[in-house]
């Protein structure tokens, strides 16, 4: 379907869970979510019910995402039944990879296509810094098991932060001479924890072709614009939604573990879809295509969103 701004939205993000086993700094707080409202999850039903209405309005792409879609109930029946339905073409998932080494078979066996992998830092120390809790030989064990399970090209998603890894970027390009990965580096956006952070800690995507001219364009793929070193395997990917607004090519909606349709991440606007059934359901997600901002304003005026990244779904 096309929005009011003649964008394309056939991309559809669906938060199965807001909870999550690691803590982010820049995500979510220390103390993890509220359990009231995490009582208002949507069942297994209701994310099927909702994805089958969204591929009815054109969507063709739907990726699982959190919180932690791997720590959700009833995650691979979720994937089994999502794959089933007629039209959608692309059922991805984006985890921390923390629980990946046992889940990674499993969830090619239940039709998950393609699997992007968050991890901000290359050394154990700061990993488990970052997350709070986490163990980065659990993420490189959940790479390996996603590559032997069949996964191909895997997705790297690493948050830029100032003063924290961006010593790192050289250490993450080399991973694409080795490896057939697409690593994405992807600004911090200030929302949430994060939104009181220091300037110094968002960067924009520039400094990595800066402080590597070496990289050289390959071509733009939505919202990610794609480089490569001289004869490496994989790619550089460079995701800047804060300095170099994307919002014109954006083919996504999203809708929230507890079942809220939104047009932009970054927007206050939400609609319910829980309860809706049918033509109404269909009707509803229409309109929130239609809903769609131009773009945010982000730079300006900082997210409008009340909720942290766990609770949209990043
Ligand atoms: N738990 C899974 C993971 O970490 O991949 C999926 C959910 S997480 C919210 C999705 C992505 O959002 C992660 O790559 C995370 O680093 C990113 N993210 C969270 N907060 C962000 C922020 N303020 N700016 C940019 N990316 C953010
Ligand atoms: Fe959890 Fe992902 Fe947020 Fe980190 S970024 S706290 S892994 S939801």
């Amino acid at each position: 379907m096309t929005d009011n701004y003649g964008r394309t939205i056939d991309y559809l993000r669906l938060s199965v869970t807001d909870l999550c086993n690691y803590r982010c700094r820049y995500c979510m707080p220390e103390e993890g979510v509220c359990k009231q409202s995490h009582n208002a999850i949507l069942r297994v039903e209701e994310c099927e019910e909702i994805a089958r209405a969204a591929v009815a309005c054109g969507v063709k792409k739907i990726r699982l995402t959190g919180g932690e879609p791997l720590v959700r109930q009833g995650i691979l029946e979720i994937c089994r039944r999502l794959r089933a339905i007629d039209g959608l073409e692309e059922l991805c998932l984006t985890t921390n990879g923390s629980l990946l080494r046992e889940l990674a078979k499993p969830l090619r066996d239940a039709g998950v296509d393609r699997l992007n992998i968050s991890v901000d830092t290359l050394r154990p120390d700061r990993f488990t810094q970052i997350t709070r809790r986490g163990v980065l030989a659990d993420v490189l064990a959940g790479i390996r098991a996603a590559e032997e399970a069949g996964f191909q090209n895997l997705k790297l998603d690493t948050v830029l932060i100032g003063g924290f890894n961006d010593d790192e970027i050289g250490d993450f390009l080399a991973l694409t001479v080795e490896h057939p990965w697409e690593v994405r580096l992807i600004e911090l956006m200030p929302m949430g924890p994060c939104a009181e952070w220091e300037e110094g800690c968002f960067l924009p995507g520039t400094v990595v072709l800066e402080r590597y001219p070496a990289l050289k364009a390959v071509d733009t793929q939505g919202v990610t614009r794609r480089y490569r070193l001289p004869g490496a395997q994989g790619t550089v990917g460079l995701i800047s939604p804060v300095s170099h607004n994307f919002c014109g090519d954006c083919r996504r909606i999203r809708v929230t573990a507890d079942g809220k349709l939104k047009g932009c991440l970054h927007a206050r606007e939400e609609i319910s879809l829980r309860g809706l059934h049918g033509a109404a359901l269909e009707e509803a997600i229409r309109r929130g295509i239609l809903q769609k901002p131009r773009q945010h304003r982000l730079k300006e005026d900082g997210s409008e969103t009340h909720r942290t990244m766990n609770q949209i779904g990043g």
